[in-house]
């Protein structure tokens, strides 16, 4: 099995991954703008990033990651103000609400999530650096990014600036440009928006250099990875790269990775064309936040997403299948005279799972091995059962394939090996109670492994058990 392939957006090209500091990587990835609550199309670039970083553990790596939490722009300073709110407590609230939604979706957490408004310095002595490296001018109290001092600008895009280009994008808050191709680093306070009062003068950072400064700040002058989705390519990162690389002269970043859009009946999901949904309509529309993780990283992330909820309830199908196998599999006594799974197919998986994954993240054929094992593993509890080691080996390699997924119910892997024989003995005295048509003792057990958390269900296979949600939790 070779290393980890990744498909490099400045490259255009599949590359063998590398970190440049051995056996540890260091990512930035660009978060949300908190004045609002995330939708699921932000959180399928979120889920994807997940799945990057759990991935390169898997293969063992020790990961850095920094998100940034943009909580200073057009858009906060505008409904924080339509709320009649301080900036800083509207923002607070959309974080908090950014972190419960990551959470729900069982996004790891990265390492840092610095916020806007906490790195003012290290954004003004980067423009300083900038203003004296000759990259910069000042118009009406904002600073600007001068292009035309930046000759690589669109080698990640493939963007050229020609003079077409020329008054093309004039974005609505930026004010006195030489032209319209360059970018706003500091813009000049305005009555009523917040101000910094800095050696570059009184003013706020424009959204690009946050990225570069924070980034630059938490992983040093040259990292590995940087990911966003593919509206980000342009001219968001372009920038990036002109605003770090023309400060450091070194490069920027070694590795840019980019994940395609969710859709919408053929649209961008996006809160400006109102086509939206958030992960709460979606679970209080009695949605399983696992079945939307499985939907969001079931389509390789350089695939654009179409969402529907066709989609949504197969993917509730898939989630619910996979479970039941795992609690049959944790539940049906083992065989005696070894079990019929060839130890093959174990090893088959290993080498599909993590091949799909090496292979630029291809979830798709993670997914599809997985559920190729567990359908043998299906067919095998229907025959002559599982011997224990089978047992184990099956359970060590779910395990680990969920360190990825994170798809798993959790449940049954938090019983000992103890713990399950005491519940399938006491389960065996209540059957042998109910034969005796002595239902006063088999409630009894029944009721005194629900106030443990292990809830009995009698299927036409047998008891089988699991644990509650609180259970789970302990
Ligand atoms: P924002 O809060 O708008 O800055 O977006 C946060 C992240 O979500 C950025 O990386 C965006 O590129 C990404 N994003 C926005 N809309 C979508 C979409 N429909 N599908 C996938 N990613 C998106
Ligand atoms: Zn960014």
């Amino acid at each position: 099995m070779g290393g980890i392939r990744f498909y490099n957006t400045m490259t255009r090209s599949l590359e063998s991954f590398e970190p440049l500091e051995e056996g540890h990587v260091r990512m930035y990835t660009c978060g949300p703008t908190v004045y609002n609550y995330v939708h699921i199309g932000n959180l399928r670039t979120f889920i994807f990033e997940d799945i990057l970083r759990r991935t390169l553990q898997l293969f063992g790596y020790r990961v850095t990651q920094v998100m940034n939490l943009t909580d200073v722009d057009d858009k906060t300073i505008r409904d924080a103000k339509e709320a009649g709110m301080p900036l800083r407590e509207f923002t607070d609230r959309y974080i908090a609400a950014f972190f419960e939604d990551i959470d729900m979706l069982r996004i790891q957490r990265a390492e840092h999530y610095p916020r806007a408004t906490e790195y003012i310095p290290q954004m003004v002595e980067l423009i300083k650096r900038l203003e004296q490296r000759g990259h910069t001018y000042r118009s009406e109290g904002s600073i600007y990014y001068r292009i035309s001092t930046f000759p690589e600008y669109g080698k990640l895009s493939g963007v050229r600036l020609d003079k077409n280009l020329a008054g093309a994008r004039v974005e609505a808050d930026e004010y006195e440009k030489e032209d319209a191709r360059d970018f706003v680093l500091w813009k000049a306070p305005k009555p009523g928006e917040p101000s910094w009062d800095t050696e570059i003068g009184p003013g706020r950072p424009g959204w690009h250099i946050e990225c570069s400064a924070m980034s630059m700040s938490l992983l040093g002058e040259t990292f590995d990875i940087h990911t966003g989705a593919v509206d980000n390519i342009f001219p968001h990162h372009e920038n990036e790269i002109a605003q770090s690389e023309g400060a450091t002269g070194k490069p920027f970043v070694r590795m840019w990775l980019h994940a395609e859009h969710l859709i919408v009946e053929g649209e961008k999901m996006a809160k400006s064309k109102g086509n939206f949904f958030t992960l709460r309509d979606l679970v209080q529309r009695g949605y399983d936040p696992v079945a939307i993780r499985y939907l969001l990283l079931s389509v390789p992330y350089r695939q654009k997403l179409n969402f529907t909820f066709d989609g949504l309830h197969a993917a509730e199908q898939a989630t619910q299948r996979l479970a039941n196998t795992l609690r049959r599999l944790n539940t049906t006594p083992p065989a005696t005279g070894g079990g019929d799974l060839p130890l093959e197919s174990i090893e088959t998986f290993i080498h599909d799972f993590r091949d799909g994954l090496a292979d630029d993240l291809n979830t798709a054929r993670a997914l599809g091995a997985l559920h190729t094992l567990l359908r043998r593993v299906n067919t095998a509890l229907d025959g002559d059962g599982l011997s224990g080691d089978v047992r184990r080996s099956l359970s060590e390699v779910l395990r680990q394939a969920d360190t990825v997924l994170d798809i798993l119910p959790a449940e049954d892997s938090t019983v000992s090996d103890d713990e399950a024989a005491r519940i399938e003995a006491l389960i065996k005295q209540r059957n042998a109670a109910r034969q005796n048509r002595d239902f006063a003792t088999a409630d009894a057990i029944r009721d005194r492994l629900a106030s443990e958390g292990i809830v009995l269900e009698d299927t036409p296979n047998g008891t089988v058990w699991k644990l509650t949600r609180q259970r789970v939790r302990q």
